[in-house]
């Protein structure tokens, strides 16, 4: 537990404010501190109690995935301006001997990066589909899995991070359970965000698709109503989706080739932005745990 005062706390000659999120010279990449953690840590702990009726099977995951898996399950169609590549470099000592110094100078050395086999993760529920390839379930499965994600966001908006943790749980069960399942997600997540003192509004939404595909494929979402964000404010008058409940019909079934006893599988995921709510229990209730709600000082 967290019980130094904020001031011991010293990084770089500088005080690390607690409170605070520690930027870097890059926009989107941040640093967190000690009570911003143990904010993370008690909304951690509390999604667990709010998960446990499921009886889910956890799953660790890396924040990095096969780039052969995102490209057919659609991701890199869909979103090619959210994703980040990996590279590499695969030249011998004697080339680089001549690369660095570009390095040291700042100039370009990246051209001779080649592509390599993984990429960010852009959720975690991604990890997931890929292991249940070819399977025929015999019942229906639910997984609380938690890593950090990447995005490309463009912007510096609060709150619009490019690696942030991500919580998800993720159910794989005939078509009208998956259905239900969401619905009834929809209401916990809002129940419980609400049991944290914030003010939430429950949107039927749409992924941010890329070019054509955001008009299209983003229309279906709407009108099927695959997904639903709960948005609260996560700063002074900026409201972002901080949990999302998403449905996917059978797209990763079709693809992957799973099924639950024998039944066509559909997909569904309930996420959580941890950072995002952290960024709003913070602007509601302030930078003191003594204020926060108690569903965030109870112990596990
Ligand atoms: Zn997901």
């Amino acid at each position: 537990m967290f019980d130094r005062s904020e001031s011991d706390m010293i990084l770089d000659g500088k005080p690390l404010d607690g409170r605070t999120i520690l930027t870097t010279d890059v926009h989107g990449l941040a640093l967190f501190g000690p009570v911003f953690e143990k904010l993370v840590d008690a909304l951690q702990i509390s999604i667990g109690r709010l998960v446990e009726p499921e009886g889910a099977t956890r799953l660790g995951v890396p924040p990095i995935i096969s780039r052969r898996v995102l490209e057919r399950l659609g991701y890199v169609e869909a979103f090619p301006h959210l994703l980040g590549t990996l590279y590499t470099y695969p030249g011998d000592e004697h080339t680089w001997q001549e690369l660095v110094p570009a390095v040291r100078g700042g100039q370009s050395w990246t051209t001779s990066l080649a592509p390599s086999d993984v990429a960010m993760l852009p959720a975690v529920c991604y990890h997931v589909y890929p292991q249940l390839t070819g399977t025929d379930l015999a019942r229906p499965l639910v997984v609380d899995v938690c890593g950090y994600c990447y995005r490309h966001e463009k912007t510096a908006e609060p709150g619009r991070m490019r690696a942030f943790r991500m919580r998800e749980l993720v159910r794989v069960d005939t078509e009208s359970a998956v259905r239900s399942w969401q619905q009834s997600w929809v209401d916990r997540a809002g129940e419980w965000l609400r049991s944290l003192g914030l003010a939430v509004s429950v949107r039927p939404a749409n992924d941010p698709f890329f070019g054509a595909a955001r008009r299209l494929v983003g229309a279906v979402q709407l009108t099927e109503q695959l997904k639903w964000e709960l948005v609260v404010e996560v700063d002074q008058g900026l409201d972002q989706a901080v949990a999302s409940c998403n449905r996917h019909k059978d797209h990763f079934s079709t693809e992957l080739g799973f099924t639950v006893a024998g039944k066509i599988a559909h997909t569904a995921c309930t996420a959580f932005g941890l950072e995002r709510i952290a960024l709003a229990v913070i602007q509601q209730h302030g930078s003191h745990p003594g204020h926060w709600p108690d569903e965030l000082r109870a112990q596990p």
